[in-house]
């Protein structure tokens, strides 16, 4: 067979490719529903139970533990479920947490809202409404206080002038350090907050055994 057919062939039957190959490459390779969530930021682990069941999908929180109810095989459904519960803790930790560090700069903003973005970390307007990601809950916290510390200068400085970093500088003179550790530390953030399951729970249940 011809090279360029061979490529052609394994593209056209890569999944399934991938999953004759064996469990390992699967596993490394999908993207499946989470068997625990670590928040790093507050060093709260939580671990995620799925129950097949009837109806509708939806996420209950108890003692540290989450339990989804649903279609387990309903890939949407469980992402929404999570990233919405995701969102909801985003919004109850990093809301004080922003206020806390706004008051030790002596700064107010108008409005803050939580939501879950592929490459952005945060931001801030000239109407003063700051913007965070929720996905900075799987941040270590001095990462977390680096990004409030740089939306709340944005405040003062609408830019990434010498003005603002001096700005930023006053209240973490070591920003430059946390600026790339942050780029290091965004690849430990979960796939599946932003991107789709590959495969459903099941499929994956069964790659592992
Ligand atoms: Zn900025």
């Amino acid at each position: 067979m011809a090279k360029r057919h061979i490529n052609t062939m394994l593209n056209e039957h890569k999944l399934w490719v991938v999953k004759q190959l064996g469990s390992i490459d699967v596993q490394h390779q999908a993207i499946i529903p989470p068997q625990t969530i670590d928040f790093i930021a507050t060093h709260q682990t939580y671990d995620v139970i799925y129950q097949q069941q009837e109806g509708r999908t939806r996420l209950k929180e108890q003692n540290g533990r989450i339990e989804i109810f649903g279609d387990t095989q309903d890939k949407e459904a469980l992402r929404y479920v999570l990233n919405t519960w995701v969102k909801k803790k985003g919004k109850e930790v990093l809301v004080p947490w922003l206020d806390d560090v706004a008051q030790e700069m002596g700064l107010t903003y108008k409005q803050v809202s939580i939501r879950l973005q592929k490459k952005r970390w945060g931001s801030c307007s000239t109407k003063r409404h700051i913007n965070l990601n929720a996905a900075l809950l799987f941040l270590p916290d001095y990462l977390v206080r680096h990004v409030l510390i740089h939306e709340l200068t944005h405040l003062t400085h609408h830019n990434h002038s010498s003005h603002f970093w001096q700005g930023v500088a006053l209240f973490e003179p070591d920003f430059q350090k946390n600026r790339q550790l942050l780029k290091q530390y965004a690849k430990d953030v979960p796939l599946w907050l932003t991107q789709p399951f590959d495969v459903g729970l099941d499929e994956a249940v069964r790659e592992d055994t």
